[in-house]
């Protein structure tokens, strides 16, 4: 073997405990009994008190290039990526220049990301008006599923879709046998509700984005995906008044799925500072007692994962100065902190490890159909594992962050969890600092 790395808690598919991970060729060969290490080349006993699980998946992440690598890139977003114990990724359509649309587009962004990735690294394709005749190219160069917005997404090159233009995508997505992830919220009730009050006031920002907003897209996206029978996944659901909606839907066969994201849980908005542009993103965050809805949703299987919606702008975009929350780019950076947030808020609510490893790396793998390969401690699988430390308190020091952008309403926080080690596919890439050349691959 080339690695064994051994704890007295290792979060396994159905249980934590003691055990010995083998890896060879960077995969892992077996899982064993803890004691049983011989013929390791190299061992790591990571017994002090340390959690060994398999590397995180965030599924929802705007690296933002080419054409605004400024906003982030790939390099800065798959360092940060390390250090939060992330070994894959898988990038929006979205905000880079050209938007992944069409193959060449597609082509483009591969071409971006090569050479560039500390970790691995996949991409979603996007469904846009007049854009159907692409989606078969783009699936079958390797987009792992395709997104589309309900309303403008905020920028020019990537266009929200009506019920018309899904009605013709949806049968081509339901023959590809696609998913169709949607940034749910519809324009009606957000331009039929007149903004009033100081833009620098949180409560005026939210009152502009309402849950009606989100529970009627999502209402519609029931609706079509029975109708079409499409694979459909609610990104970034913030509204906990769509849950019974969602549950219901599942509960009658129907093919959709929704994420939340660590903003969502552990904020409040009674709790948001005024001018704090930081915290702008759409959907909002929204009060506390929809953040303790959204945990239950959680608890309940009808969320059944958490990514980051790494979504960061160059913070002048911010307009921190004027503090205007109306004009200001909406997007929160948190890609490299998404485990100690959520770890933090799940604990204090008694959740375990292993549902975190549940909402963090399982889900998302097989939410893009990398389960046989990620998100699991077994064999078979790419050796991607990290180190952590849950009982760790730290403060978080934007400054100390690898995003290119340092600005993050994270700043100032204490969490627990702390990664002390990244392994992707069996080689060390983060030990405190990221100690690796560019050696991630595109899925
Ligand atoms: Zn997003």
């Amino acid at each position: 073997m080339d690695l064994v790395i051994r704890a007295q808690k290792v979060v396994l598919p159905d249980a934590v405990g003691p055990c010995s991970i083998h890896v060879r060729d960077g995969v892992i060969d077996s899982v064993r009994e803890y004691d049983d290490v011989q013929g390791a080349r190299e061992l790591i006993d990571a017994s002090d008190g340390a959690v060994v699980m398999a590397g995180l998946v965030d599924t929802h992440v705007h690296v933002n290039a080419p054409g605004r690598t400024e906003w982030e890139g790939f390099e800065t977003a798959t360092r940060a990526a390390a250090a939060g114990g992330v070994t894959t990724l898988i990038d929006m359509p979205l905000n880079s220049i050209p938007a992944t649309t069409t193959l060449a587009a597609f082509q483009t962004k591969l071409a971006e990301a090569r050479d560039k990735c500390f970790i691995d690294v996949g991409f979603w394709g996007g469904v846009v008006p007049g854009n159907t005749g692409e989606l078969a190219a783009m699936q079958e160069a390797g987009v792992v599923g395709f997104k589309c917005f309900l309303v403008p997404s905020g920028v020019d090159e990537f266009q929200d879709v009506s019920e018309e233009h899904l009605r013709e995508a949806m049968p081509e997505l339901s023959r590809l046998d696609a998913l169709l992830i949607v940034h749910a919220e519809l324009p009606g009730p957000i331009s039929c509700c007149s903004v009033e009050g100081n833009e620098s006031d949180y409560q005026t920002f939210l009152a502009s984005r309402p849950r009606q907003a989100e529970n009627e897209a999502v209402e519609l996206m029931i609706r079509l995906s029975r109708e079409f029978r499409t694979r459909v996944h609610i990104v970034h659901l913030s509204s906990s008044d769509a849950v019974a909606s969602l549950r219901e839907a599942q509960a009658g066969g129907v093919a959709i799925t929704a994420e939340t994201c660590p903003h969502y849980l552990h904020f409040a908005a009674e709790e948001i500072p005024a001018g704090a542009t930081e915290f702008k993103c759409c959907p909002p965050i929204r009060e506390r007692e929809n953040r303790e809805r959204l945990w239950e949703a959680l608890a309940a299987g009808t969320i059944d994962m958490i990514v980051s919606d790494h979504s960061p702008c160059p913070p002048g975009m911010k307009l921190r100065e004027s503090g205007d929350f109306l004009a200001a780019w909406g997007g929160i950076a948190s890609l490299q902190l998404r485990l100690p947030v959520v770890w933090t808020e799940a604990r204090r609510r008694g959740f375990s490890l292993r549902d975190i490893a549940k909402w963090l790396c399982e889900n998302p793998a097989r939410q893009v159909r990398l389960e046989s390969r990620k998100g699991t401690i077994a064999a078979g699988c790419d050796a991607d594992l990290i180190v952590w430390h849950p009982d760790r308190e730290f403060v978080v020091d934007a400054a100390a962050l690898e995003h290119r952008h340092k600005l993050t309403p994270y700043h100032g926080e204490v969490l627990h969890g702390v990664v002390e080690n990244t392994f992707l596919r069996g080689r060390k890439i983060y030990d405190g600092r990221v100690v690796s050349p560019a050696t991630g691959r595109v899925i």
